[in-house]
């Protein structure tokens, strides 16, 4: 099975999360893993459903499709609200998310020569092991290759320095850019593309000449003079957004460095599988003649329990009744082929 960002910080996360969600048990007829899901996540839900539509109107967007071809796309993801206490998103808003972006960058984008859209490669990382990436957005702008990464986040103010500190270092970017280095050649970059939104039912003040909020749009704008600041502020409430991009790159030693961490922690993963598959550990008992079998689990960090889906399994200590009252088994890489 071929490795990723997303299984490599499951498993860095709890290595028996990461067991429950990718390597559940083979399926009989085609021989490929199974993994467990809850079905039940709609709440989580929303916010990946709404993700993955702007990410659909803005595919579209960058093969140059017309608006109904981009809000058909949304449309097709996100076609009615998942969650009604979630104010921010909704399929009017999303779609209004999409023409501020438009408006915004139409201009500015038109320089870019578009390489690809929806980039899903494998490529090896070292003999015999296979990398997986997902890319949005691949584009050469002045005889540069950039790959651009689409993420929509929720905000209150709007998309701070605090915002961006994730990004460097990370694993991901590194990851792409060795992707990117090796496809084409050379890579001068990702480009982190942020889609902030957000929704004030009371109305939010604003200086309209800080040139960080300078995107800040509102669905409700007001300009009215404050005493208290001695000036023209402007007054905003209901839905908000925020369009901002950064610049993130990676040298090679940076990639060889990532080359090195990724294939240690495929390393680790090889040893939590093997143990669980022959009931052996690969190290000597930490207590001589202490037996270590059987082994039914892969090591847990119970410290990252709290938003964990796989809560109900762990306390029942792998219960099948409650993996089948609770959960479904699917393909567990099904992200990577949407
Ligand atoms: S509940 Fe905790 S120990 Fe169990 S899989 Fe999740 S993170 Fe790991």
């Amino acid at each position: 099975m071929p490795y990723d960002n997303s299984q490599l910080q499951q498993f860095k996360n709890c290595p028996e999360s990461y067991r429950l969600k990718y390597r559940y048990e083979k399926d009989a007829v085609t021989g490929l893993w199974l993994g467990l899901s809850k079905p039940d996540a709609t709440k989580d839900d929303h916010h990946k459903d709404f993700g993955s539509a702007v990410h659909a109107g803005l595919r579209q967007f960058y093969l140059k499709d017309s608006w109904s071809g981009i809000e058909a796309a949304f449309d097709h993801e996100y076609p009615s609200q998942l969650d009604a206490s979630d104010k921010a998103k909704t399929p009017e808003n999303g779609k209004s998310l999409l023409k501020r972006y438009i408006k915004r960058y139409e201009t500015q984008d038109a320089s870019w020569e578009i390489i690809d859209v929806e980039v899903r490669q494998e490529f090896e990382i070292y003999p015999g092991v296979i990398f997986t990436v997902k890319i949005d957005l691949i584009i050469r702008q002045q005889g540069n290759i950039y790959f651009i990464d689409h993420k929509t986040t929720k905000m209150d103010s709007g998309i701070d320095t605090g915002y961006w500190i994730q990004f460097e270092p990370n694993s991901q970017i590194t990851g792409y850019t060795a992707f990117c280095m090796e496809r084409y050649g050379s890579c001068s970059g990702g480009i982190i593309n942020a889609l902030g939104l957000g929704f004030r039912s009371k109305p939010e003040l604003f200086d309209p000449e800080d040139s960080t909020k300078g995107w800040m749009i509102y669905d409700a704008q007001e300009l009215k003079y404050s005493k208290f600041h001695g000036k023209d502020m402007m007054y905003g409430s209901g839905f908000k957004c925020d369009l901002q991009r950064n610049v993130f790159s990676r040298n090679q030693a940076q990639i060889d460095a990532w080359k090195e961490d990724t294939l240690r922690w495929i390393d680790k993963m090889k040893q939590e599988e093997y143990a669980f598959e022959s009931g052996k550990t690969t190290l000597p008992p930490s207590v001589p003649g202490h037996a270590r079998t059987p082994i039914s689990q892969w090591t847990k960090n119970e410290g990252n329990c709290r938003f964990c889906n796989y809560k109900e399994i762990c306390i029942n200590v792998g219960d099948e009744q409650t993996v089948e009252a609770m959960y479904v088994k699917g393909n567990p890489l099904e992200y990577l082929e949407q």
